[in-house]
């Protein structure tokens, strides 16, 4: 993977900021802004006195100390008064996500969908070491697994935070349809490669980030799904593709109604034919990767009539 434009020199400057934010009273100020803000509207700011006021702080002269570690690079002093930056906001957003607090867990559950390895439709989803994860129980290899902000735990059962995660899935993939790295909006390069798998072969799109390295691989079979024509159909057979979550979809790229063929590995290209009821669809999936339309078909329905 090429690294040049990566951000990791770490100069005086990033030590001096990570420094600035390690005070009580300056993580106050932060939030104190913020709240000023969400009250407010964008152009909120708050003057000396007022934020002084808002924070905890024993003398103006401390408090006047405090604020000027921050001002430049989360904090900017305009006509109207101060007012966070897009870093300070970052950072507050952070704190209040509970980045900086210990793992959340819950008790591991069973959900539905199947196993893109194995088709066996016996998922199980379970938080560990940070990552939310699905894995199959019939061939114990984990199907999805994905960062787990605290944040998603808070104030949600067990249910609402697997289902927060079928949609953070969808999230991040649209940034990734458009090459943006969705932890860091740095490029992403994606190559399509075959990969063994058990005794399963599969076609996986590898996205990378050049600047943060975050690393994520979906099943061309995603790709195929978020065609807008394969949308279309699924949402005319019952189904809203955008609405069930990843594991869900795998259980029907798994069925004998949706194919894959590889027509070569070097540069990759593949067809995918669906079946939906009296509709057939066919693809063609290329290395960049893009999916192409290859033509939709609406059978004759057994009565006689056309769905
Ligand atoms: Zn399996
Ligand atoms: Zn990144």
């Amino acid at each position: 993977m090429a690294l040049e434009g990566t951000a990791t020199q770490i100069n005086e400057s990033v030590i001096e900021s990570i420094e600035a934010l390690a005070n009580q009273q300056r993580l106050e100020i932060l939030i104190a802004l913020a709240e000023k803000k969400y009250e407010d509207g964008a152009k909120s700011a708050m003057s000396f006195t007022q934020l002084y006021d808002a924070v905890d702080c024993q003398s103006t002269s401390q408090f006047s100390y405090h604020l000027k570690q921050l001002v430049g690079r989360f904090v900017v002093d305009t006509e109207d008064g101060y007012q966070l930056t897009y870093a300070g906001d970052k950072v507050r957003r952070a704190l209040f996500s509970g980045l900086y607090e210990s793992s959340q867990t819950f008790d591991p559950v069973a959900v539905e969908g199947a196993c893109p390895n194995c088709a066996a439709q016996s998922l199980e989803a379970y938080a560990a070491d940070g990552q939310f994860i699905v894995e199959c129980r019939a061939c114990v290899t984990p199907v999805v697994s994905d960062l787990f902000p605290q944040s998603i735990a808070q104030g949600r059962s067990t249910q609402e935070i697997v289902d927060s995660f079928g949609y953070g899935i969808w999230a991040k993939y649209m940034f990734i349809r458009g090459g943006v790295c969705p932890e860091c909006y740095g490029r992403l390069d994606t190559t399509v490669e075959q990969r063994e798998r058990g005794d399963r072969s599969m076609s996986v799109s590898i996205n990378e980030c050049r600047r943060c390295w975050f690393t994520v691989y979906f099943p061309i079979d995603v790709l195929v799904a978020f065609h807008p024509v394969v949308i279309e159909a699924f949402w005319q057979h019952g189904v809203s593709l955008l609405d069930i979550p990843l594991w869900e979809l795998f259980e029907y790229t798994t069925t004998e109604n949706w194919n894959t063929t590889v027509r070569a590995a070097e540069p990759f290209s593949a067809s995918v034919e669906i079946i939906l009821d009296d509709t057939e669809i066919r693809l063609s999936v290329d290395d960049q990767p893009s999916v192409t339309l290859v033509e939709k078909i609406e059978r004759e329905s057994a009565d006689g009539g056309r769905k």
